[in-house]
């Protein structure tokens, strides 16, 4: 490996001024860990957005090299479960926030949060994916461990044009399930269908105050909106139905009763990617492997290169970006 590499250095003044670096840095700049790999591709997340912006303290700890997931390939390694040569995936377990990060050639990090690069992915396809692919495949997951199959009815998939949405669809597609999928963008419906979707609602119909309960519509939900929507879901749940949570694009909230829970037998499940266990990421990621048709999203895929990232995390900002961004960082 080489001495000295590229990658981007968050840096802050005694006035807490945050700047935003493209800088030469060596492994002693890197934070401990006992393996090291070769960043080939990483990805813009909207976490990545909020640190490189600064415009919310998702960094705590300084200097930082940004970057929350990536893939790439393991150059020296203290830790059995990994050797030189070996792939690998990274997300979460703040790196990017309170460990230094993917936006750079090299990062080191602990063998416990790397997940083996399953057969059937590579480097790019995982990195398209990414961190909100990885936490649909975890929500899709806990309907199943709930009990819910393609026989059970229709899901519902709120935020549907967004990451998790998109790959939520398009595995539920794959895996047989009849989808309904909830947006504010209906001119994208017919995107939504190729993806997956059987029928497409406004979000509108989701988003006020709700009932404690209402009319039966689906047997389970997959919610990345949280307050009045995922209220509105809850109570619009059948009989021992499943939802998961995992987001808050309308907000942190939920605006909700006992009611979907005491007299219906309504399950909510709670869905964490960041600190999910690992024998958890490893069946996600496998999971992604056999049951996502990857070429359905490569249509929404852009890619960029190192110099592009700091461009792209302002775009996601702006709300410029659809879809996923891959870096390719290796050329
Ligand atoms: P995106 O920004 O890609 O998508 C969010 C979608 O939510 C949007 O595309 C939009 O869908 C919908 N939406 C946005 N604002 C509102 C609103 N005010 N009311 C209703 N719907 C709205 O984000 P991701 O899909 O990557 O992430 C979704 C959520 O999941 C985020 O809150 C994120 O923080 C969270 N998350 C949580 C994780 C965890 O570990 N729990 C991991 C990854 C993400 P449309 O245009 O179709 O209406």
């Amino acid at each position: 490996m080489k001495d000295r590499f590229k990658g981007i250095l968050l840096t802050r003044n005694d006035e807490k001024k945050m700047s935003v670096n493209v800088t030469e840095l060596s492994l002693d700049d890197l934070m401990d860990g006992d393996v090291v790999v070769e960043v080939e591709w990483t990805t813009v997340n909207y976490k990545d957005g909020l640190a490189i912006t600064g415009k919310a303290p998702v960094v705590r700890r300084w200097p930082m090299v940004p970057g929350i997931d990536c893939a790439g390939t393991v150059v020296s390694s203290q830790n059995d479960r990994f050797k030189t040569g070996d792939k690998v995936i990274l997300n979460g377990f703040g790196v990017g926030e309170t460990h230094t990060g993917a936006y750079a050639e090299y990062t080191r990090l602990n063998a416990d949060w790397l997940v083996a690069m399953p057969e059937g992915l590579d480097g790019r396809k995982a990195m398209a994916v990414g961190t909100a692919g990885y936490t649909a495949m975890l929500s899709v997951m806990a309907l199943e461990r709930n009990g819910i199959t393609p026989e059970s009815g229709p899901v519902v998939v709120t935020g549907a044009n967004g990451g998790v949405g998109t790959v939520a669809i398009a595995i539920l597609g794959k895996l047989g399930y009849e989808v309904i999928a909830s947006t504010g963008r209906p001119e994208e419906a017919d995107f939504l269908k190729t993806l997956g979707a059987s029928e497409v609602i406004h979000r509108d119909e989701l988003s006020g105050p709700a009932k404690p309960l209402n009319k039966e519509r689906w047997a389970a939900g997959i919610d990345a909106v949280g307050s009045h929507t995922l209220a509105n879901v809850l109570s619009m749940t059948r009989y021992g139905g499943v939802v998961t949570a995992c987001g808050l694009a309308q907000g942190m909230d939920l605006p909700t009763s006992v009611a979907p829970f005491i007299l219906r037998g309504v399950t909510l499940a709670g869905i964490d990617s960041v600190m999910a266990p690992l024998g958890l990421r490893q069946e996600a990621w496998a999971r992604i492997a056999k049951d996502l048709d990857t070429e359905k999203l490569e249509a929404l895929t852009t890619e960029t290169n190192f110099d592009g990232i700091i461009e792209s995390a302002h775009a996601i900002m702006d709300g410029k970006i659809r879809g996923r961004v891959v870096v390719k960082m290796k050329q």
